[in-house]
């Protein structure tokens, strides 16, 4: 099998309600700049990264695919995804303006796209291909009820919806400039869930350490399973500190780029939950050396939900470190086997490849280069 053409693509797609806030962002749509990989036996491989819809950007990362990574590609076999990694992310001039950023992330586009492709070549869903089974239940949690710019009212009725649904653990976010109002609603929720169904709150980054220190002591008066990106991404130093002071676990990761990130928060004992995220990391093959190196420090890998939960759930199907992944819905309508969740569980994909393979339509529907 031979790669032949690269077909690049931009999905813009709405989010829930049209718009939504976190701590630090406000976002309209969600964004998929990615590819399509031909090849000369007919299977055609699909990888996008994720992004906030930015048209600037995602016509720089779709353009590195195109233009950086294509003539590296063409003609090579798609099934040899790690030597291709290799290729790719070592290639001297691409190595001396990347390894994170725009670039990293034009390379887990097309890593997925490869990963997709080894899995049809196989025949094989490619949860099946990594060696997991159906048999093991992959626990959902739902975020897209708890946004930031969202009423109170609204987060208890959303978070009870969710329990009927089947779910055991929501997620809201917080980090508003009043931390009073954040506790009085993480209160109001945790005063909704019934006995053992967990709670997680994430801030995005926006408090400062003081701040971290001071909100976050409270957390535990409300059975807070984790704190998520209380401060910022890249503080390793301060988010050990919190990992020391504070009683309520710290969750990150959305933010990270590479193996090399996660070794040093894990080394610092900076992370209690990894939340690896295979479109942000260089694709399914450094999401699985983050995965391992995170199992290795005896710690759980909850994955991010970047490429919307489509590669995710193979992969946390597939590895030992996971048995949780997270539900925002956006893009459903672009695939033809949408990540489903039934009584609070990710239903195992069937079909063979990534999962990433796009409906019918979507292109027309979605992609704002057309
Ligand atoms: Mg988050």
């Amino acid at each position: 099998m031979r790669i032949t053409r690269l077909e690049p693509f931009i999905l813009h797609v709405p989010v829930t309600g049209g718009a939504i806030a976190d701590g630090s962002h406000q976002v309209g749509h969600w964004g998929a700049p990615g590819v399509r990989v031909h090849t000369d036996v007919g299977l055609v491989g699909t990888g996008y990264t994720g992004t906030h819809a930015h048209l600037a950007t995602d016509r720089a990362i779709v353009d590195l695919i195109e233009h950086a990574y294509g003539p590296l590609l063409i003609g090579r076999d798609p099934r040899e995804t790690q030597a291709l990694w290799t290729t790719l992310h070592r290639h001297p001039p691409l190595q001396w303006v990347g390894r994170s950023g725009l670039l990293h992330l034009a390379l887990a586009a097309v890593d997925v796209a490869l990963w997709d492709l080894k899995a049809q070549a196989a025949g094989e869903p490619l949860w099946r291909l990594l060696g997991g089974s159906a048999d093991e239940p992959l626990e959902a949690y739902d975020t897209d009820g708890g946004w930031l710019d969202r009423s109170d009212a609204h987060l208890v009725d959303e978070a009870r919806a969710r329990m009927d649904a089947g779910y055991r653990a929501v997620k809201i976010k917080i980090g508003s400039p009043d931390p009073g109002r954040d506790l009085r609603r993480i209160e109001s929720v945790r005063a909704a869930l019934p006995e053992g169904a967990r709670l997680m709150v994430d801030v995005n980054g926006a408090w400062d350490l003081v701040t971290a220190l001071r909100v976050g002591r409270h957390l535990a008066d409300f059975d807070v399973a984790w704190l998520e990106e209380p401060i910022w991404y890249d503080d390793v130093a301060g988010h050990a500190e919190l990992a020391r002071a504070l009683a309520t676990p710290i969750a990150l990761g959305e933010q990270l780029y590479t193996l090399d990130a996660f070794r040093d928060f894990l080394a610092a004992g900076a992370v209690h939950y990894v939340q690896a995220d295979a479109v942000r990391l260089g694709g399914v093959t450094e999401w699985w050396q983050v995965a391992d190196l995170a199992f290795a420090h005896r710690k759980p890998v909850v994955p991010h939900i970047g490429d919307m939960m489509q590669v995710h759930v193979h992969l946390a199907i597939a590895h030992p470190a996971c048995a949780l992944l997270e539900h925002i819905p956006w893009m459903r309508d672009c695939f033809v086997e949408p990540a489903t969740v039934e009584d609070g569980r990710f239903v195992p994909p069937e079909r063979p490849g990534a999962g990433t393979a796009l409906r019918d339509g979507a292109l027309e529907a979605y992609d704002v280069r057309r």
